[in-house]
């Protein structure tokens, strides 16, 4: 058997907790209270919507892919009435009907998904979260895809949970998870219950927050820990800006090679998101047909949930935020278009992708 040292990772200090909280209010731009939860971050939003969901609570879900309609579900199964707000397939939600959905009835609460990886969608955060401030609602978002993509000042914005992961635009592992807590959202936390939940926000907050943020409850595993201390600080030393701007340039460059290879855009630039794209498909061509054309070598995928079988999606999140890799993409993709009878001229869709990467400012690396 080869030999590892993973069985044989150091204990994680207890003191080593606080700092790695710390630093993720920085990234979020928030003096809330961060929790660390030992889980992916779909753990982390089960656990939010288990704490604050509780029956005679109303909240607005907006759906842009599975994610929304999940925390709906856990939002249900803990007692609460959860109006889904679906938007087009494929498509981000409009501010609009956020307002006549909140005119409709009285909501507590408001949860939306920021960037979408399943559609390569932005959707309209900052209207949002002003629509149900103004409605008296608490605001969920589910950034786990947006942050280091997207600009997130989650104190600025007024948004009450914000739900992270590491392993998507800031290039870490998915084993832990983190969230914050604003002052109004910890009023409707229920308290902890008989026994220890891993998905009781309560729990985190008496034995944790409440014991001055030493070792974790449980036995947290040092491994993931490790990793996300190592993921902070590669974070920390590139910088939120320039991560972010990599995925702006990487995005720009994306969009634009697939415009020039299909014809078309998805959605608008403003609409995109910084971590995916999707290239729309002509019609009459589906996503499978293309990616069987494109072989099993590539890293495209189609689109997820409903709308996805016309798109190939392109990811450019994280360690993939790089020219080079869109670049490859592109000429994949390129390849299986023309594999299936599609007229399109790959050079300049590559020649497209450099030029909107160089209008962006610095180089990619
Ligand atoms: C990836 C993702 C999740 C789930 O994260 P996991 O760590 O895979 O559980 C939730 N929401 C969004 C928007 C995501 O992109």
């Amino acid at each position: 058997m080869t030999w590892t040292s993973l069985p044989d990772a150091p204990g994680f200090p207890a003191e080593g907790y606080a700092p790695l909280a710390d630093a993720v209010g920085r990234i979020l731009g928030t003096r809330n209270d961060v929790l660390l939860v030992q889980g992916e971050a779909a753990v982390a939003l089960e656990a939010v919507a288990a704490s604050l969901g509780r029956p005679g609570m109303r909240a607005l879900c907006v759906v842009t892919s599975m994610y929304g309609r999940w925390i709906a579900g856990w939002l249900r199964r803990a007692g609460a009435t959860a109006v889904e707000l679906v938007a087009a397939p494929g498509r981000p939600v409009e501010a609009a009907a956020v307002a006549v959905a909140l005119a409709s009835g009285r909501f507590d609460l408001v949860t939306i998904v920021h960037a979408e990886s399943a559609t390569g969608i932005l959707n309209p955060l900052e209207e949002v979260v002003a629509l149900a401030r103004s409605h008296g609602a608490l605001v969920v978002v589910d950034a786990v895809a947006s942050v280091g993509g997207h600009a997130l000042d989650v104190d600025a914005a007024g948004i009450d949970v914000a739900v992270i992961g590491p392993q998507k635009a800031l290039g870490g592992q998915a084993g832990v998870s983190a969230l914050s807590v604003s002052p109004a959202a910890w009023e409707r936390v229920a308290p902890p219950g008989e026994a220890p939940s891993i998905l009781s926000l309560g729990d985190l907050r008496s034995l944790w927050l409440g014991t001055g943020r030493g070792a974790l409850p449980g036995t947290p595993s040092a491994l993931e820990f490790h990793a996300l201390a190592a993921t902070l600080a590669r974070v920390q030393a590139e910088g939120m800006p320039s991560l972010r701007a990599r995925h702006r340039r990487a995005a720009a460059a994306a969009r634009a090679g697939a415009l020039a290879l299909t014809g078309r855009a998805w959605v608008a630039s403003a609409h995109a998101s910084n971590l995916v794209t999707a290239a729309a498909l002509p019609e009459g061509l589906d996503a499978a047909r293309a990616l069987a054309a494109a072989g099993p070598a590539t890293a495209l995928s189609a689109g997820a949930g409903p709308g996805g079988e016309r798109l190939v999606r392109m990811n450019h999140t994280g360690a993939r935020a790089r020219l080079d890799v869109v670049l490859g993409d592109l000429a994949a993709l390129g390849r299986a278009l023309r594999a299936v009878g599609m007229e399109t001229d790959v050079g300049r869709a590559l020649a497209a992708a450099e030029a909107a990467a160089d209008g962006c400012g610095e180089a990619i690396p």
